[in-house]
C-alpha cells in the first residue's frame, strides 16, 4: 500500500515551510502523521493537497496549513494538557499527540467520534481521552487545560473556555460567522485576558450552548 512520504513532505515544504510556519516540532509532526489515513477513501489521492476535504456529516478535515499554524499559536513545548473541540477525522488530534500533549478532544458527532478514535488508535496514539458532546461546555472534570483548541467556527470567545484554561495558557480559534472569521488567540496573563488576531479564516460552525443554534441556522 502506498505510503504517500513523498507527498507528505512536499507538502510540509511547499505548504507550511515557505508560509513561514517555523516551530520544528510542528514541522516534524506534520512530516510523520499519515493525513492519508485520515480522509474518506474516495479523496485518499487528494489528501495533501493545500485545502480542507469533505469527511462526511457536512463536515471537513482542515487545511494542513491552517492545522499548522493553530498548532504553532499555542506556543506550548510538549507534556501539557490541551482541550481539542471538533475531533472530526482525528488528524489535528494526532498532530497534538504527536506533539507530546495529553489531548482531551470532544467531538457533537458521533459517528465522527467513532470513526476518529478507531484510526488514533490504529495509530497507536494512547496519550488521547474522547468524548462526545457539547464541546461548548468544555471538559470542567479534567481542567484547567495549558492549551484550548476550537478546530470549529465560534461566535465569541466564550467565559467558559477562559474559565477552564491555566493561567498562562492559551486558546486558538477562529471567531466570526459564515462569511467571514478571524483565527485569534486569548493569552490568560495574570488573570487578565489578551488577543491577537491572526488571519482570517474558514470554518464549519461550532455548534452548541455557547456557540452557534443548529436549529435557528443564524450563522
Ligand atoms: N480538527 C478536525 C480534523 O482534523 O479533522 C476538523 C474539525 S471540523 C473543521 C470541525 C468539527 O467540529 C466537526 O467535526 C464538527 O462536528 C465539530 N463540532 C462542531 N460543534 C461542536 C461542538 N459544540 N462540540 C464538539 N464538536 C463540535
Amino acid at each position: 500500500m502506498k505510503d504517500y512520504t513523498d507527498e507528505r513532505l512536499n507538502m510540509v515544504d511547499s505548504q507550511l515551510v515557505r508560509r513561514g510556519i517555523k516551530d520544528k516540532r510542528v514541522l516534524d509532526a506534520m512530516s510523520k502523521v499519515p493525513r492519508h489515513l485520515f480522509v474518506p477513501p474516495e479523496v485518499t489521492s487528494v489528501a495533501y493537497t493545500d485545502q480542507p476535504l469533505s469527511i462526511g456529516e457536512s463536515q471537513t478535515i482542515s487545511q494542513p496549513y491552517m492545522v499548522a499554524l493553530m498548532s504553532e499559536c499555542l506556543e506550548l513545548r510538549g507534556g501539557e494538557k490541551i482541550l481539542e473541540m471538533g475531533t472530526g477525522s482525528g488528524y489535528q488530534t494526532a498532530i497534538l499527540a504527536e506533539l507530546g500533549f495529553s489531548v482531551y478532544t470532544i467531538e457533537r458527532i458521533i459517528t465522527l467520534s467513532v470513526r476518529a478514535q478507531r484510526t488514533l488508535k490504529h495509530l497507536g496514539y494512547e496519550n488521547i481521552k474522547f468524548n462526545v458532546g457539547d464541546g461548548t461546555l468544555g471538559w470542567p472534570e479534567n481542567a484547567p487545560y495549558d492549551g484550548i483548541m476550537v478546530t470549529a467556527g465560534a461566535p465569541k470567545i466564550s467565559q467558559v473556555l477562559i474559565d477552564q484554561l491555566s493561567e498562562g495558557g492559551r486558546i486558538v480559534l477562529p471567531v466570526g460567522n459564515s462569511f467571514s472569521q478571524e483565527l485569534v488567540v486569548v493569552s490568560k496573563i495574570n488573570g487578565k485576558i489578551k488577543t491577537k488576531n491572526i488571519c482570517g479564516c474558514m470554518f464549519v460552525p461550532l455548534i452548541g450552548k455557547h456557540g452557534w443554534n443548529k436549529e435557528k441556522k443564524y450563522y
